[in-house]
């Protein structure tokens, strides 16, 4: 080949959109894995590679972000903003674990499954929830950057910013202060672009870093694991579907943003896409952020608030996934829980995931909360994490699309998104 055909090649590479060349990354893979079996999990490393780079751009486009936004939101608004933000994730995720468990009232998985006592249980310790309230205000920003704290990072970065616009409002006009403080916004403003176009040359990695990731999921837990929990696999997948289609496109986007579902899709599926490849919502938060930037046409001063917290504390498929796994265990273990278990289930689920930390299998964790607060032995968890690796993957995608969906209806209810830009028709009209 000379060089100019492998260019041309090349170039024709580039021109189709990067998410059909992911999603048929993660077709190959798929099949890939299934083919060749335990041998394409040597493939990790590759898939690994694309989730560190994805990581290394979360701190500093969390940051950025944040810091626009105090710039161009009053306290006040912020704080009208953060209230509607924090109550719509809150309604959502109880909807979520109703639906959950409504639908495993009627699978009921788990049910003909022999508890396998042999089953070797170590999900680690869940966080104690007050320190998870605790933590929003970082004894060290520095330290909480280094470690990724993000309840940390938000609440320095808004009282950073917040304090930027105090300094700025209170300098006297044409001062050094003034255009100082003026001059870290822009810098600031020049970084989040600089931050975007870093994610859009990992994404081009992504078709490498999906492939091997898809490939080395099925090379590990291989169909016999998923045939054996089919019930729990649907159970979720069916509940899932409920979510995003009737909770997130009827209700938020058709019936309170008046925008078509289809639009959304299209503007989020980048998000939608890696969430599904990598099973990490705060891993995901560069991808969700720059879709609804450059996208969904929603202002920083909106996105830059709600997706970080978002990532942190929003976590609707872990949720439901908590009181279906919930079931299954009382079904595996012949018990059959009462109105009020289930119940107490639903307030346990909503607080566990809450403290769910957007890390692949983090739920295996919080699971222990839910078991033992309705006092159900933990050797299950072991049965279920054998296909954790799959369903990580379609509750990670729930808690982003969840996102975005509420993130979307705020920015609607706050005059804070551009329908003419972006996926949006480009007259900005209403659909319904
Ligand atoms: N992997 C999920 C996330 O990052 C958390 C979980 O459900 O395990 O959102």
């Amino acid at each position: 080949m000379t060089d100019s055909t492998v260019y041309g090649a090349w170039q024709r590479y580039r021109s189709v959109p990067i998410i059909y060349r992911i999603a048929t990354a993660f077709v190959l893979g798929s099949i890939i894995g299934v083919v060749v079996g335990e041998p394409a999990t040597s493939l990790q490393p590759l898939g690994d590679l694309f989730v560190r780079l994805l990581k290394m751009v979360i701190v500093p486009i969390v940051v950025f972000t944040l810091i626009m936004a105090a710039r161009n939101l009053s306290p006040q608004n912020l704080g009208k903003v953060g209230g509607q933000v924090v109550l719509l994730y809150l309604f959502t995720t109880m909807i979520a674990i109703a639906i959950g468990l409504g639908v495993s009232n009627v699978i009921n998985p788990g049910v003909g499954i022999e508890l396998d006592q042999s089953a070797n249980v170590d999900p680690g310790q869940a966080p104690p929830l007050g320190e998870v309230f605790l933590n929003i205000v970082p004894e060290n920003p520095l330290a909480a950057m280094a470690e990724g704290q993000m309840l940390g990072i938000i609440f320095f970065s808004l009282v950073f910013g917040i304090g930027l616009t105090v300094v700025r409002d209170e300098a006297k006009p044409g001062s050094t202060m003034e255009t100082g403080v003026e001059s870290i916004f822009n810098a600031v403003e020049v970084g989040t672009e600089v931050m975007f176009k870093i994610v859009w040359g990992v994404m081009e990695y992504g078709v490498i870093g999906v492939f091997a990731l898809m490939a080395s999921l099925f090379g590990d837990i291989g169909i016999d694991a998923i045939v054996s929990l089919f019930k729990l696999c649907a159970a979720l997948a069916i509940a899932i579907t409920i979510q995003i289609s009737v909770v997130y496109f009827l209700f938020i986007l058709l019936g309170l943003v008046r925008k078509s579902p289809i639009d959304f899709v299209e503007g989020s599926r980048d998000a939608m896409m890696t969430a599904l490849s990598i099973r990490s919502s705060s891993g995901t938060l560069p991808v969700t952020m720059s879709n609804a930037d450059e996208n969904l046409g929603i202002d920083e001063d909106v996105y830059g608030f709600s997706l970080p917290l978002g990532a942190t504390i929003n976590m609707d498929g872990t949720a439901m996934y908590l009181g279906i796994a919930t079931i299954f265990a009382a079904n595996v273990v012949g018990e059959s829980l009462t109105l009020a278990q289930q119940f107490s289930v639903l307030i346990t689920a909503l607080l566990a995931s809450i403290g769910t930390a957007g890390v692949p299998s983090a739920s295996l964790i919080m699971m222990t909360v839910v078991f033992q607060q309705v006092g159900l032995p933990l050797a299950p968890i072991a049965m279920v994490a054998g296909v954790d690796p799959l369903l990580d993957r379609l509750r990670t995608m729930n808690n982003v699309t969840g996102d975005l969906a509420v993130t979307t209806l705020v920015a609607k209810w706050n005059g804070a998104i551009d329908f003419t830009t972006g996926v949006w028709p480009a007259d900005g009209a209403d659909t319904g």
